[in-house]
C-alpha cells in the first residue's frame, strides 16, 4: 500500500510514547510512577460536567455550525476582549477540537507547500510544533535558549531569526516543556521586535495562560500579543480549556484571528468544514458554562500547581547531577541532565542520550519522564517531568530518581 511522504516522515509524538509504555507497565502490576503526560489530574469542575449533560437532555445531538454555536463563539469573544485586550468578535473565533486541532488548520492555513517558508520556533519547544509546521510544507527554524538564559530568547535573538523567508512566529508563554513564563516587559521587547517585520504573522499560543505563578514569581500577569494594537492584525491566538480547565479528554480548543476583517477565520473554517466540522454539540453549553463561571475553579487548581511547582523544584535542585529552571508557570520542570550522560546505570547499562537516560530510569526506578530529544536541538540534554501529578508522586517519584541518579557511575 502507498502511503504519503509527508506522513512517512512524520515523528510520534514523544510525550504520548512515553505515556503508553508507563500505561502499560503499570498494566502488568507495577509501581510505576509517571510524571510524563502534560495534563491536570483533576477532573473538570462539576457545574462544567453537568452542562454538557443538560445539553444532551435536551437533545444537543445533531450536527454545529464549522465554528461552534453562536453562544460559545461569543462567550469566547467575550473572554479575550475582557481578560487579553483583544479587538475581535464572535466571527473571528473558530472552536476546534483542542488546541492542536487549531494550530494544524493555522499551519495549514499560513504555509505554502515546497516553498521554503520559515516559521520561528524559540525552544525547547512542545513537540508538536515541528511536525505541525512540516507538514503543512514550512521549515522550523529553532532559536534556542538553555538553562543559563532561564529558557528566555532575547528579543535580539528573535530579530535576527527572522528573515525575508519568514511567514510566521510561533510564541508560547508560559511554555511547555520549560515551565516558564515571559514577563509583561519581555513580552513588550518581543512586540517592539515583531511590530518592524510586517510580512511575519504571529501565532500566540496561549494554552498555559491561566497557570502561572506570581507566588513564584511576583507581579508576572498574562500579556497577549494580539492586544497590541501594531500587531492584531497579524496575530493568531490559539487557546482552548484542556489545561485550565482540566479538560483535556473533551477536545475544546479555539483561534482567534480577527485581522483584515477575519479573513483568515474565514479561510480557516472552509478548511475545518472539509475536515472535522463542529465539536460535539452538547459540548457548547460546557463551554460557556466554563468561561462565564469557571474562574473560581480555574484559580483553586492553579494555586495548587503553584505549590507543586516549588515542591518539585526544591526536590529536583536537591539533586546534584541535574541543573533547573524554576518553573513560573503551566506545569513542567525541564531540568537539563547532561552530567548523568556518558555513565552506568546500576543494571550496567551505558547512557549517552537523553532518550536512554529516560528509557532505563522508567525501566530501573519505575519513573516515567520525556525525553528532551523531540522538543529542539536544544533540549537533547534535558528531560521533562510533568508536575500534574500528587504531591505525594512529586514526594515519592523524585525520590526515587535522586536514589537512581546517585547510583550512576
Ligand atoms: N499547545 C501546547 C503548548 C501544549 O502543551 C498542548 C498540549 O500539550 C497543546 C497546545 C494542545 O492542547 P489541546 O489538548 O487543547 O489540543
Amino acid at each position: 500500500m502507498l502511503i504519503a511522504d509527508r506522513v512517512l516522515k512524520l515523528s510520534e509524538s514523544a510525550t504520548i510514547a512515553v505515556g503508553a509504555k508507563a500505561g502499560a507497565l503499570k498494566a502488568a502490576g507495577k509501581d510505576v510512577i509517571s510524571f510524563g503526560m502534560g495534563e491536570p489530574d483533576f477532573v473538570t469542575p462539576e457545574p462544567i460536567r453537568r452542562a454538557a449533560i443538560v445539553g444532551l437532555e435536551k437533545g444537543l445531538t445533531h450536527y454545529a455550525p464549522t465554528p461552534g454555536d453562536k453562544a460559545s463563539r461569543e462567550a469566547i469573544a467575550e473572554k479575550l476582549r475582557r481578560e487579553n485586550h483583544i479587538a475581535c468578535k464572535a466571527e473571528h473565533i473558530s472552536v476546534t477540537a483542542g488546541a492542536k486541532h487549531a494550530l494544524y488548520m493555522t499551519l495549514q492555513c499560513l504555509l505554502d507547500d515546497a516553498k521554503g517558508q520559515e516559521v520561528v520556533l524559540p525552544t525547547p519547544a512542545w513537540v508538536s510544533y515541528r511536525p505541525l509546521i512540516e507538514v503543512a510544507g514550512g521549515v522550523c527554524v529553532e532559536v534556542p535558549s538553555t538553562v543559563d538564559s532561564g529558557f528566555k530568547i532575547t528579543p535580539e535573538a528573535l530579530d535576527r531569526a527572522i528573515t525575508p523567508r519568514t511567514v510566521g512566529v510561533i510564541i508560547n508563554t508560559p511554555s511547555n516543556p520549560c515551565g516558564v513564563a515571559y514577563s509583561s516587559t519581555e513580552i513588550e521587547a518581543f512586540a517592539r521586535v515583531l511590530a518592524r517585520h510586517s510580512h511575519v504573522t504571529i501565532i500566540a499560543d496561549e494554552i498555559y495562560e491561566k497557570l502561572l505563578y506570581p507566588e513564584i514569581e511576583p507581579g508576572l500577569q498574562q500579556r497577549s500579543l494580539a492586544s497590541f494594537p501594531e500587531l492584531a492584525e497579524r496575530t493568531i491566538t490559539i487557546n482552548g480549556l484542556s489545561k485550565a480547565f482540566a479538560m483535556t479528554g473533551w477536545r475544546v480548543g479555539y483561534v482567534c484571528a480577527p485581522g483584515e476583517n477575519g479573513r483568515f477565520a474565514k479561510e480557516l473554517i472552509k478548511l475545518q468544514g472539509q475536515m472535522t466540522n463542529g465539536i460535539a454539540t452538547f459540548i457548547m453549553p460546557a463551554i460557556v458554562e466554563a468561561l462565564t463561571n469557571g474562574a473560581g475553579d480555574v484559580e483553586a487548581m492553579r494555586k495548587v500547581f503553584a505549590r507543586r511547582a516549588k515542591l518539585i523544584h526544591e526536590r529536583l535542585t536537591a539533586i546534584p547531577r541535574f541543573r533547573c529552571v524554576r518553573p513560573n508557570g503551566a506545569f513542567y520542570s525541564f531540568p537539563d541532565i547532561s552530567e548523568c550522560l556518558g555513565r552506568t546505570t546500576p543494571a550496567g547499562r551505558t547512557i549517552e542520550t537523553a532518550q536512554q537516560f529516560a528509557e532505563a530510569l522508567l525501566d530501573e526506578a519505575l519513573v516515567a519522564v520525556v525525553p528532551g530529544e523531540d522538543f529542539g536541538a536544544c533540549a537533547r540534554t534535558h528531560v521533562r517531568f510533568s508536575f500534574a501529578c500528587a504531591d505525594e508522586n512529586i514526594e515519592r517519584g523524585v525520590g526515587r530518581v535522586a536514589e537512581w541518579v546517585a547510583k550512576l557511575r
